[in-house]
């Protein structure tokens, strides 16, 4: 195991300058915290910018087959131990150590995906009206970049922010989540260990308020690739907007599934469950409305609860179908939601309690609520748990005014057999990623990733064929023959 310096400053571990330490709990048995970490205090943010910058200019004149060389090498590496990031990232998040283990070979998949970039971003030449000017475009680092990540994917969303700065050029500061320091840490020794050049990556853990705020507000910072709650986002793309810098957000979700009465009801009962109750409802592009024709509503909504009834729980470890909750905050939110519903007049289909036996925890049951009304709180916020709102419509239209009727616009997606209607949906959606007779989540790193409406700032996009324009300046060049 990992020692006790989590900072990683200009090539060097060091202990965290804070009073304050970080219990960092397993949320299967939280109890006990697994370790205690020294945090980072902003000076100590501060100097981590300070060696970003102080490294950024060696960096970006890299050769291509320097920079593919680090990133390979760290996807090798990555995949080398792939049980150990694994168990660790299962100890920290909570998430089945099956799901850990796609995390962390997908994560190497996307340093090597990335890798590529090296040598094959390319600008464009373009035909220029004057016969003596040629005119083409080429593509610089930004500089510095800070990348701040949440705790849901706590090695896959760092890999490919990480991967996408480093390969164009760019230095970074990387300020993971406080809930999953252990996986970060893990990534960037990999990163060290691959030959990455001192101060190139630099790793900073502490709170948001102090250590996300400085690494995020520092002179030196060229750019943020940001992934976390709405809230955090926005406050950061305020706070950044003076001084006109790129600020990549993506954010929250408040995903539909719409069902239609021609569709293979048996798939969209699975799609709902793997995108409801799959990592605990813990994925931005969750399922968290089912929006069901009231002529296949029944049927549809009796699949789906015994579906849930039979899915097991337990500790991630155990390889269950769904782990715990990441925090106590993240449990109090999901049994709040369940008050909340209830309240609202929504009907409890099943769960909405602590399963038995897992009372040490942060366990609920998978939950259903039916009779929802599209203005219900439960229907319209992020709860980021295994609660599914379901709510009936009479047609196509109405499906997707209520699939559309929400704030967030990240992902969505529809059952049916009808080609006409599904290519409607696919237009008329308000969402960032669309899929017709799929889940909500599962995104590939080959196609552009990001959403829509308070989903994102839609910033250029993460992951795809052009996730380097975020990362780079474009140069337009008329050169005229002397
Ligand atoms: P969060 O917003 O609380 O925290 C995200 C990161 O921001 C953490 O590292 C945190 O320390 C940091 N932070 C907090 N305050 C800050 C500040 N003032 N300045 C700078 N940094 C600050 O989110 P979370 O609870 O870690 O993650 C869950 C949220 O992330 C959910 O809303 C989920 O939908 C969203 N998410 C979105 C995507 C996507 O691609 N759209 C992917 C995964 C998760």
């Amino acid at each position: 195991m990992t020692g006790t310096q989590y900072q990683y400053i200009d090539g060097e571990w060091q202990t965290g300058q804070s009073d304050e330490q970080l219990a960092v709990r397993n949320p299967a048995d939280p109890e006990e915290p697994i370790r205690t970490i020294s945090q980072a205090d902003r000076a100590q943010a501060a100097s981590a910018v300070e060696a970003a910058d102080a490294a950024s200019k060696g960096w970006a004149a890299a050769t291509p087959d320097e920079r593919d060389a680090v990133l390979y090498d760290a996807a090798d590496r990555i995949e080398d131990n792939v049980d150990d990031l694994a168990e660790t990232l299962t100890h920290e998040e909570g998430k089945p150590l099956s799901s850990s283990r796609a995390e962390v070979s997908r994560a190497a998949e996307i340093f090597r995906f990335f890798a590529s970039y090296a040598r094959t971003a390319t600008g464009d030449t373009v035909p220029s009206n004057d016969p003596g000017t040629f005119t083409y475009t080429f593509r610089e680092p930004l500089g510095v970049v800070a990348l701040v990540t949440p705790w849901n994917f706590p090695i896959a969303t760092p890999s490919w922010k990480l991967a996408t700065a480093l390969v164009t050029g760019n230095a970074v500061v990387f300020k993971p989540s406080s809930e999953t320091p252990t996986i970060a840490k893990r990534l960037v020794e990999l990163l060290e260990a691959a030959g990455i050049p001192d101060g190139v990556v630099n790793l900073v853990i502490g709170p948001g308020s102090t250590v996300g705020d400085e690494v995020t507000t520092h002179e030196r910072i060229d750019g943020i690739s940001f992934t976390g709650s709405t809230g955090t986002g926005r406050h950061i793309a305020a706070a950044m907007a003076e001084r006109g810098i790129p600020v990549q957000t993506e954010m929250g979700g408040k995903n539909p599934l719409v069902v239609l009465p021609d569709a293979d009801l048996d798939a969209a009962a699975d799609a709902v469950i793997a995108g409801a109750f799959g990592l605990t409802g813990q994925a931005c592009t969750a399922t968290s409305r089912l929006i069901v024709h009231e002529d296949v509503a029944e049927d549809v909504t009796d699949a789906v609860v015994d579906r849930a009834e039979a899915l097991s729980i337990g500790p991630g470890m155990d390889d269950p179908d769904m782990g715990p909750a990441v925090s106590a905050g993240e449990d109090e939110t999901n049994f709040d939601y369940v008050r909340i519903a209830k309240d609202e007049g929504a009907k409890l289909l099943t769960g909405g309690g602590r399963p038995d036996g897992l009372d040490s925890g942060y366990f609920i049951e998978p939950t259903v609520f039916g009779d929802v009304d599209p203005g219900m709180r439960i229907a319209q916020e992020e709860v980021f748990g295994p609660v599914l709102a379901i709510l009936e419509v009479s047609d196509f239209d109405e499906a997707v005014d209520v699939a559309s009727g929400v704030d967030f616009g990240l992902s969505a997606s529809i059952y049916t057999a009808d080609m006409a209607l599904s290519r409607r949906f696919t237009e008329d959606i308000e969402a960032g990623v669309v899929k017709v007779n799929g889940t909500t989540t599962g995104s590939q790193i080959q196609l552009p990733f990001g959403g829509m409406k308070a989903s994102s700032s839609e910033q250029k996009k993460e992951m795809g064929q052009r996730a380097y324009e975020f990362y780079t300046h474009e140069k337009v060049v008329y050169r005229t023959d002397p």
